[in-house]
């Protein structure tokens, strides 16, 4: 068994690339080059570079001397939250735009919900000076103002979308129809390892970063250079995808996937995919996602914009249905619980997405030698208002 791609672009019998005809030129373009690519050694030059004084790579792996103290284990946390723009989806954003300047592109576009991946992209257009064209839905647009207003700094258009619930699903409908009109200038930068093949796998390299880097830094805090486990929160999967990586093969780190449950799992009102999903399309792969007895999606609830999405990457369904990785979920109000404590324990105001996956450590007891690598996606800056609300600050 292998938890990685295989040459047709499926983890086990998730992934693939269902698509629409009209847009089968573009991503067969992708396909037929992004490894070659990848493998240039001007791109990986140019790649870690930027990572390195563009990004701030490496991010610290910090050992949380506190937070180990109150659980009895060793925590480690991979400061994703230090990175320029403030989470891991820069790792990403980065990669897309030199591979979309390697394909000689010189239109951007890319879809948006709560806005982290808009204001991603739109950074690393100005950093190239490509023209950024962001769809967001309108409701997104008047939720996450702003985000919108960086984006608009940073020299993006950003174009509203108004079908359906105005949300996440109709602005990549509206992005998938820019692409289909502009196949041969435009390049579609997707924001995690969701979409057809080839993109689960390439922002997965991209984002792989990360536990390349766990790997190393581990061995300068432990004599070892495997933790026992890495831990991370997933919306579409991408940060998970890059701190499991290098491990995926190597079944003595146990991998553990955090997903939001919201209100509950039963509530009506969660995003917890695995649990909850059924098997299906969604963004042109098939996955697990959440969806009514006749196939309908259902609309995903998180408090946290970031883990708020229906489906789940190809490579994540795998790991869940091949029991590689073990999946919690986390309600709403045990996340909000485990970020304030962050911030008393550590001083580090954390992302409410990456404090569902610091929430475990209320329901699962790991050992006293036990090395827990976590995966600290973002900082909490953007969710201010949220905390405010929440505890009446
Ligand atoms: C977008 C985001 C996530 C969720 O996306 P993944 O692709 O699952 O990593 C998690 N944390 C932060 C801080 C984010 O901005």
């Amino acid at each position: 068994m292998t938890y990685n791609i295989n040459e047709k672009g499926y983890y086990g019998e998730f992934g693939g690339a269902y698509i629409p005809e009209m847009l089968y030129p573009n991503v067969e373009e992708l396909r037929q080059n992004y490894l070659k690519v990848m493998k240039e050694p001007s791109f990986q030059k140019e790649f870690n570079l930027l990572l390195k004084d563009y990004v701030g790579r490496p991010s610290p792996l910090y050992f949380a001397k506190r937070l180990s103290e109150k659980y009895n284990t060793k925590i480690y946390l991979k400061r994703e939250d230090l990175n320029h723009t403030g989470a891991h989806k820069i790792n990403n954003t980065i990669g897309q735009i030199l591979m979309a300047q390697r394909l000689g592109k010189k239109r951007i576009i890319a879809e948006t919900g709560a806005g982290q991946h808009g204001v991603a992209t739109a950074t690393v257009c100005a950093l190239m000076g490509l023209e950024c064209i962001v769809y967001m839905g309108e409701i997104d647009i008047a939720r996450q103002a702003p985000n919108v207003a960086r984006m608009k700094m940073l020299g993006a258009t950003v174009i509203s979308a108004k079908s359906g619930s105005k949300t996440l699903k109709d602005a990549t409908n509206e992005a998938i129809r820019d692409w289909i009109n502009n196949p041969v200038d435009t390049h579609y930068i997707i924001g995690s390892v969701v979409g057809p093949h080839p993109y689960p796998d390439m922002v997965a390299r991209f984002q792989s970063v990360v536990s390349k880097e766990i790997q190393w830094q581990l061995k300068e805090h432990e004599d070892k250079t495997k933790p026992d486990y890495v831990v991370a929160c997933v919306g579409g999967g991408s940060n998970a995808a890059g701190a499991f990586y290098h491990f995926l093969e190597d079944t003595e780190v146990k991998l553990i996937a955090v997903e939001a449950a919201g209100h509950g799992v039963d509530s009506g009102e969660s995003a917890a995919t695995s649990v909850l999903g059924k098997e299906g399309i969604i963004h042109g792969s098939k996955t697990l996602l959440m969806q009514t007895n006749d196939g309908q999606i259902t609309e995903p609830y998180s408090i946290s914009a970031g883990l708020d999405y229906p489906g789940v990457g190809p490579m994540h369904a795998h790991l869940y249905k091949s029991g590689r990785a073990e999946f919690m979920s986390i309600t709403d109000d045990q996340a909000m619980t485990a970020g304030l404590e962050l911030c008393k324990l550590e001083g580090i105001i954390p992302a409410i997405e990456s404090s569902h996956a610091l929430a475990i450590f209320e329901q699962k007891k790991f050992k006293p030698e036990d090395v827990v690598v976590l995966s600290l996606s973002g900082r909490g800056d953007k969710d201010l208002n949220t905390y405010i609300n929440y505890y009446k600050l």
